[in-house]
């Protein structure tokens, strides 16, 4: 069956956060979100996202994967060369930043569009047969929630199955931070993991002397301890201390993930699927890892990063991160600390029109 792309419809939405962000640098109440859904002559629709903080950035967004757009009109539903064909597009304003992110929501809903043409999940299109992914909670435990929320929000975790969840440090008081750690993480119990977040809040010393108290309390990893483009400092940080260090989700493309591991800037990399330029650049990312015997973790896009990750041979854990559920018609299942993967074709989900109309701005 030759299939070619008819039409890519673009949504401007404004997706309320169940609770507000609040980390080391982030204070946002909803997530401006730019969906495609990708067409063809046979019926079939292809979904992807990308999103900004920020109406108006959003909104550059959405005019960058119009313009995108042209590039798979018309063309058969071949991600790589699609993807090809975009990027030296973009050679003028640049592989980094929005060119990338209006890129991600494009190739996410070409992959969806080939897997369902070939009526396979996308793991298993990939080459993947590992339907559970390990996972972590991460829509929640913020840097400004009291100690009662913090444990309740836990507790909320465990309930809907996960055995693994992050808390967000970098509070103004680094005493704080290792006493929130240390509380929650003796709430959990043994047969549960704490990832802590700094997002990029401290400096190379404050990363060193906090992040050794912090490592007495077992954390699985710290993410993130220095500004995102510090790679040296956030090298010397990994080398002084014993436990992971997490980062790569603010560089773009696999070039920023080459970066960072000839920089030998932490034990993990976490592509983000739309700084990544979508999964066509997150599967080279990951096999660079892979290269450099590194595991590999995701950002955000839980969705599509699951499929990615299990079809991964070095992926260590998925973040999973609810906040763009409200618009699939399907939720995310997590059984036991797992993502469990759906056998329906493409992503398993799809845009729901319901939360087209309901989040449309
Ligand atoms: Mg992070």
């Amino acid at each position: 069956m030759k299939l070619k792309i008819t039409d890519v419809v673009v949504h401007r939405l404004s997706v309320p956060l169940p609770r507000p962000v609040r980390t080391a640098r982030h204070d946002h109440a909803r997530a401006d979100t730019v969906a495609v859904e990708m067409r063809t002559d046979a019926g079939l629709v292809g979904a992807g996202y990308c999103f900004a903080f920020g109406a108006r950035r959003a909104r550059a967004l959405a005019e960058l994967v119009e313009d995108l757009a042209e590039t798979y009109v018309g063309r058969a539903p071949a991600p790589q060369a699609r993807h090809a064909e975009a990027w030296r597009a973009l050679n003028f304003i640049g592989h980094a930043g929005p060119s990338l992110i209006a890129l991600a929501a494009l190739d996410t809903a070409c992959w969806d569009l080939a897997a369902r043409a070939a009526n396979l999940p996308l793991f298993r299109l990939l080459g993947g047969d590992r339907t559970r992914v390990p996972t972590y909670a991460s829509s929640g435990l913020w840097i400004d929630g009291s100690l009662d929320a913090l444990l309740r929000e836990a507790e909320d975790f465990r309930a809907a199955g996960h055995r693994a969840m992050k808390i967000r440090v970098g509070r103004a008081d680094p005493e704080e931070d290792v006493e929130r750690v240390r509380i929650v993480r003796e709430a959990l119990g043994g047969d549960a993991a704490l990832l802590a977040d700094v997002n990029q809040g401290w400096d190379e010393p404050t990363a060193i002397r906090v992040g050794r108290r912090l490592e007495e309390h077992d954390l699985y990893w710290l993410e993130e301890p220095l500004p995102y483009d510090d790679l040296a400092g956030c090298a010397r940080v990994a080398a002084a201390l014993d436990m992971r260090i997490a980062t790569g989700e603010t560089d773009y493309g696999s070039a920023g993930m080459k970066r960072h591991l000839e920089a030998r800037a932490a034990d993990v990399l976490m592509p983000d699927l739309q700084r990544m330029g979508g999964p066509t650049e997150f599967l080279r990312a990951a096999a660079l890892c892979h290269a450099w015997q590194q595991p590999v973790s995701s950002h955000l896009f839980t969705e599509t990063s699951a499929h990615l990750l299990a079809a991964t041979p070095n992926a260590l854990i998925l973040e999973h991160m609810g906040w763009w559920e409200p618009l699939f018609t399907e939720p995310v299942a997590i059984e036991a600390g797992c993502v469990v993967l759906s056998e329906q074709p493409g992503l398993g989900c799809a845009l729901s029109q319901a939360a087209l109309k309901r989040y449309k701005v």
